[in-house]
């Protein structure tokens, strides 16, 4: 298993300054209220269903088998990031075929009744080893990237580290 961790898979399709300053152990303050929202949401909708399991840095909220196939799914309480929500899910499913496991991902949003499959291709897995090379060299760099304006700033926890 690559020594890179979901999380930061998942800030490099936001940010790669946050790449950084997350790899750098730059920590800014916790959104408890906005974590608590999606926990709760959690656990409303899916207490039953629930079975988390965690393999070293990854940490999968539903594992199923539906005709015989494996499921992994992750649950989201909205699709402002989908696109970090989806290779982060890849990313999962990466790790686990190279420990010779094959298994498709769900990206549930209860809240938006949605519910996206994500399947292992070739083009993804290559997208996913293009993304596991370019943040070994952000993170490897002494400083953070150059500070570029994103649509994710203004909610972004390192706003004021960055923009003050
Ligand atoms: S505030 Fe903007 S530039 Fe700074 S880490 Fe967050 S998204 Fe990146």
């Amino acid at each position: 298993m690559s020594q890179i961790t979901p999380t930061l898979i998942w800030y490099y399709y936001i940010c790669p300054r946050e790449v950084w300053l997350m790899a750098h152990e730059i920590n800014p303050e916790q959104d408890n209220q906005l974590m608590e929202i999606g926990r709760l949401i959690h656990e409303a909708t899916y207490k039953r269903a629930k079975k988390e399991i965690t393999m070293g840095s990854m940490k999968v909220d539903l594992i199923k088998r539906e005709n015989g196939e494996l499921i992994v799914g992750e649950i989201k309480k909205s699709s402002r990031f989908e696109q970090s929500a989806k290779m982060q899910l890849a990313y999962y499913l990466y790790n686990l075929k190279r420990i010779g496991i094959d298994a498709r991902g769900e990206l549930l949003i209860p809240k938006e009744k949605k519910k996206i499959v994500v399947e292992l291709s070739e083009e993804l897995e290559a997208e996913l080893e293009k993304a596991i090379t370019d943040i070994k060299k952000i993170i490897a760099k002494e400083t953070p990237p150059a500070l570029v304006k994103t649509k994710y700033c203004g909610k972004c926890a390192y706003s004021d580290f960055c923009w003050s």
